[in-house]
């Protein structure tokens, strides 16, 4: 059985750009549950290896980077925001530049062995979690109580990003942004370690066609339906 007043992990996973970080932040808000962003820590491994000057074949060196650098949240803020060396990392991790290395940075098999280990340290002291990544249903917490999987159209996807891009400031040409979308997923799928898979026992949803606002009314309503259906 299942409280959502007590310990909780829901996990929401899928590819790039089908507005699951912005949902699942939202979720755990409606819910009073913690937001874990895991792409987020990912992104700043990728910036870490770029401001080290780091090769990506060098596995051995830019693990030892990311282990001194005890990238975690202030989770006094809201969403909580990244840490890096102590400090807060920003919107650098969203950078053209990060983006562009993260797959391959997440592919380091010792690398997805130090996140999987961090995440669940957080998930210990959040006990009433949110997380959203590629493998947070599969890998990091199998035994989730419930747990998503978002997808969307790629050309929906690009579209999405390019708004969320050209929020930040940045200019985006919409067609690139696709196959960029697209080589990432393929990059994300075809790793050996945490694949982005859809995880066993995880309800599907296409956002293709909803709006942010009626998926996060989707997810809340079969969230409350599971913990009546189980409690
Ligand atoms: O979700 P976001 O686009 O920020 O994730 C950036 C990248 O981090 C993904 O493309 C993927 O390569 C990697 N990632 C991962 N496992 C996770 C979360 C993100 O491999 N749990």
């Amino acid at each position: 059985m299942f409280r959502l007043d007590q310990p909780i992990i829901i996990t929401i996973d899928g590819p790039a750009g089908t507005g699951k970080s912005s949902v699942s932040r939202a979720l755990a808000q409606r819910l009073g549950l913690d937001f874990l962003d895991t792409g987020a820590m990912y992104r700043a491994a990728a910036a870490i290896a770029l401001d080290r000057g780091l090769s990506l074949s060098e596995h051995g060196l830019i693990l030892d980077a990311v282990t001194d650098a005890e990238i975690g949240f202030d989770w006094s803020l809201d969403p909580p925001a990244l840490l890096v060396f102590g400090d807060v990392m920003g919107d650098r991790i969203r950078k053209p530049e990060v983006t562009g290395v993260v797959s391959a940075i997440a592919g380091i098999r010792e690398l997805r062995e130090l996140m999987v280990v961090r995440q669940r340290e957080i998930a210990r002291k959040h006990p009433r979690l949110v997380t959203e990544g590629r493998d947070q249903g599969s890998v990091v917490f199998p035994d989730a109580r419930v747990k998503f999987y978002l997808d969307a159209s790629p050309e929906v996807r690009a579209e999405r990003r390019a708004r969320q891009l050209a929020e930040l400031g940045q200019v985006v040409d919409v067609g690139a942004l696709r196959r960029e979308i697209m080589a990432r997923d393929q990059s994300d799928m075809q790793r050996v370690d945490g694949p982005l898979v859809r995880p066993a026992g995880a309800l599907l949803i296409d956002t293709s066609h909803h709006t942010r606002e009626q998926v996060i009314e989707e997810l809340e309503a079969q969230v409350r339906r599971l913990a009546a259906a189980l409690s």
